[in-house]
């Protein structure tokens, strides 16, 4: 049996699944994604945690794997151009060629919040759909574009970068470089430079407190929704302020492609769940062309999404995927 492999690469985490043909989950792995060494030491780390799945599911090998990494990717070469979430990872780095060379593996690498998309799309939230935006809060803001039942890659492998729509021209200093962007209000790291900046100022916020209590050294998406729970003020108010962004953001981008469907993932997403979910449609409203365009729903396969897009696109590798012709309109021929 052709065994295959998604992996979701993390800016804290590597997750690895192992799955049948069909997507059944029969191996996983887990573990910290290197803080040092660059990209040799993740390389280093992904294989051991491929090992150990690949072992978990009785397989002597692998068909095909499909890695979601973070950052900027060159989906035909298996090249990850660019990757600021990853520690010591400036240059241009041959990831897919690697994992092939190393596992005899066929490898697919695109980028992380694609690869989430994609599982969620074959899997999850929006199995059926054929229009569908997916916006992943995380470290960063990321998303991806579903379009005719077809995930969108972009002549630059860029398409869905949401976060980098200008929610307020002349606004905060995004990690990009520009100004306004939606990932400057509502990305994890933006939010933990907003409270350390706010708590130098003197405002008070257990959001540290709990950091350091859990041995943590920045601020979690779980350390955001326990300071939530305990009302703490300035995350109350970081979560307001990414909401609005959020709100504005989604429903200009649900403007331009008339989606049938928003679903919002990633690790801040799906740990603060419905409710975050109710209040960034309620916020988007306002700003609709068409008044409740688009249904607003949580990621289905949550921590699993990435590995298990991952699978799905190592099982287009092997076995490339035929999506049902267009129906022609009526009255062509
Ligand atoms: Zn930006």
């Amino acid at each position: 049996m052709s065994l295959l492999a998604g992996v979701d690469v993390g800016g804290t985490k590597i997750q690895v699944v192992v799955t049948s043909p069909d997507l059944e989950v029969i191996g996983q792995s887990r573990g910290p994604t290197p803080a040092a060494g660059g990209p040799p030491a993740v390389v280093d780390a992904l294989c051991a945690l491929l090992d150990e799945a690949r072992r978990q599911a009785g397989a002597d090998g692998l068909a095909a794997i499909g890695v979601g990494a973070p950052g900027t990717i060159e989906k035909a070469t298996g090249v990850v151009a660019r990757s600021p979430n990853l520690a010591g990872w400036m240059d241009p780095f041959p990831l897919g060629p690697e994992l092939e060379r190393r596992t005899g593996a066929r490898v697919g690498v695109d980028n992380d919040v694609h690869a989430g998309m994609l599982g969620e799309l074959r899997l999850g939230a929006a199995r059926g759909l054929r229009d569908v935006l997916g916006v992943w809060f995380g470290t960063g803001v990321g998303g991806a574009v579903v379009l005719d039942g077809a995930l969108r890659s972009g002549p630059h492998g860029a398409s869905g970068e949401i976060g980098h729509v200008c929610v307020r021209v002349g606004g905060r200093r995004c990690g990009c470089g520009r100004r306004g962007c939606l990932e400057a209000y509502a990305g994890r790291a933006s939010m933990e430079r907003r409270a350390r900046r706010l708590m130098a100022e003197g405002r008070r916020t257990d959001l540290f407190r709990i950091m350091e209590h859990r041995g943590l050294d920045h601020l979690t998406s779980g350390v955001f929704a326990r300071a939530l729970a305990a009302g703490d003020d300035l995350a109350q108010d970081l979560i307001d302020e990414a909401v609005a962004a959020a709100g504005s953001g989604i429903a200009s981008v649900v403007n331009v492609l008339d989606v049938e469907a928003v679903v919002i993932g990633g690790g801040l997403g799906t740990r603060l769940g419905e409710p975050f979910v109710a209040r960034v449609a309620a916020a988007m409203q306002p700003h609709l062309f068409v008044t409740g365009a688009a249904r607003v729903v949580p990621a289905a396969l949550g921590d699993l999404a990435g590995a298990l897009g991952g699978a799905a696109a190592a099982a287009d590798l092997v076995t490339p995927v035929r999506r049902p012709a267009r129906r022609r309109a009526s009255g062509t021929g």
